[in-house]
């Protein structure tokens, strides 16, 4: 298809829009291609997100998966550093700090997440675009669903489904592989080895990427997305949102290229619904900002070829915030809310910078026996027992010294020298011995401390208590 025919204005049908009701039964939306300045970045947003998505677990980093969510060994591993369970509050942060970005971005661009850079819009971009290779342009496949089944329409049909299918199973097959290991993946479940749960989530994944993408698309935006319901409370009358410019657009009507619009009382639209025919979730932009719309500015495209060829200026639909529609001004970039933004996203990246630089990769938990609080001896010593789980999160080998503090005259009862491999977790028996006179209370808190011997740095402390008889 030549770019002139995706804008033929003579091939232009007006498209069945109506208003859309929550309770309404789905119309198809059959929508036309069109390109333009907008799609080229979509492109270059959704490609390097795709690849990104799909290669990434095919790297390697440190002789291992560059990112792996290592479930059964409760570590995730990214591209280089290793996350235990004890830092998911920074990876909670971490996600924290993301959605206040995108909360800021809102803000500033509308929706602009939404429509370039969104799994549900990326996919469903590239169902699409099998989609139109496989049965035509919007008027032909308008003609291929009404037409009545033959082999024609069947073998397009499978080939269609079958790309769903394919990109549905790589889907799931690399997502599934950011937990398991994707080579391990791939060669287990074609080998019938891999466990019940591989399986299923595979399988999960693959349908979930073929009906959101290929049957449910501009459904997901319109009614499960919890994102779309809210964002609006973010806009404020500087934020960019895709707008049709109604003093600019009004009258609306059909004439000739030759026409001087103003002899005819009209405006610049001449009303060829191509805006509506090529969005996918069909609504019409004259109609004014709507919820549905996800900001994908295909609408923009499609106004701006128009306006082109009717050698008019473009942006008759364009981004532009409420200020400048209502001619109340430029629109302000720079305001109060934005800057506030900044500041605050400022400060939780540093935060967030600072914790990840001068985090320890050490763990020390201490469990107290349960059974006996203390031991006494023959000698009439008292005991108590301890167990010491000492995790090395960094991936280098280290021998630590254990050694207690606060405790005058306590005596420790085990091994104290100990030599743990990267990312090696050890429990430790150790018994702690005071002689009553040494104590004063009945319960003394007092620190065990675990020190790296190779470096100063790698070092933690932790309280417990000492028991004796009453
Ligand atoms: S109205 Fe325009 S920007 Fe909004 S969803 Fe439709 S095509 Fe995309
Ligand atoms: S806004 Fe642009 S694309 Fe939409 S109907 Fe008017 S002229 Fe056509």
């Amino acid at each position: 298809m030549s770019d002139k025919d995706l804008i033929d204005l003579k091939e232009v049908a007006p498209a069945e829009v109506g208003e859309v009701d929550l309770y309404q039964r789905r119309e198809r939306i059959y929508t036309r291609k069109v390109e333009g300045f907008f799609q080229k970045v979509r492109l270059y947003t959704g490609w390097p997100l795709l690849l990104g998505y799909y290669l990434m677990p095919w790297l390697t980093w440190d002789g291992r998966q560059a990112i792996l969510f290592d479930l059964p060994e409760r570590k995730f591993h990214i591209l280089g550093l290793t996350f235990w369970p004890q830092d998911f509050p920074m990876l909670a942060f971490l996600l924290i700090i993301a959605a206040y970005m995108l909360f800021a971005v809102t803000t500033f661009a509308g929706r602009i997440w939404c429509g370039y850079t969104c799994p549900q819009t990326v996919w469903t971009t590239m169902f699409m675009w099998w989609e139109q290779k496989t049965e035509g342009s919007r008027n032909q496949r308008m003609k291929l669903d009404k037409a009545p089944m033959s082999m024609e329409k069947f073998r397009k049909k499978c080939l269609k489904h079958s790309g769903w299918l394919f990109i549905g199973f790589a889907t799931g097959v690399t997502f599934v592989g950011y937990f398991y290991g994707i080579r391990e993946l791939l060669v287990d479940l074609f080998a019938g080895t891999a466990g019940a749960w591989a399986y299923f989530w595979t399988q999960f994944f693959t349908f979930a990427t073929y009906i959101n993408a290929g049957w449910m698309r501009e459904q997901v935006c319109m009614y499960m997305c919890p994102y779309a319901r809210f964002q609006s409370v973010m806009f404020d009358q500087d934020t960019l949102i895709v707008s049709y410019d109604k003093a600019r657009g009004e009258a609306r009507g059909s004439r000739k290229k030759t026409a001087d619009p103003k002899e005819l009382g009209l405006g610049d639209c001449i009303d060829c619904e191509l805006c509506v025919q090529v969005c996918p979730t069909g609504i019409d932009i004259r109609n004014g900002l709507q919820y549905e719309c996800i900001g994908c500015a295909l609408c923009i495209d499609a106004c701006d070829s128009v306006m082109e060829k009717m050698d008019y200026d473009k942006g008759l639909v364009r981004y532009t915030s409420e200020r400048e529609l209502n001619g109340e001004g430029k629109t302000h970039w720079l305001r109060p809310r934005i800057i506030g933004y900044v500041v605050v996203l400022a400060v939780m990246f540093g935060a967030f910078g600072y914790n990840m630089l001068y985090r320890v990769p050490l763990e020390l938990t201490i469990i107290r026996d349960r059974n006996q609080l203390f031991v006494t001896t023959d000698t009439g010593a008292i005991d108590n027992i301890y167990t010491l789980q000492l995790a090395n999160m960094s991936p280098e080998m280290h021998e630590f010294t254990l050694s207690i503090d606060g405790l005058e005259n306590a005596e420790i009862i085990g091994d104290r020298m100990h030599t743990l491999d990267g990312e090696e977790i050890r429990s430790i028996s150790l018994r702690v011995r005071m002689m009553p006179e040494d104590l004063d209370k009945p319960s003394t808190a007092f620190n065990f401390e675990a020190q790296a011997s190779d470096r100063e740095d790698l070092r933690i402390v932790h309280e417990t208590r000492f028991v004796k008889p009453l």
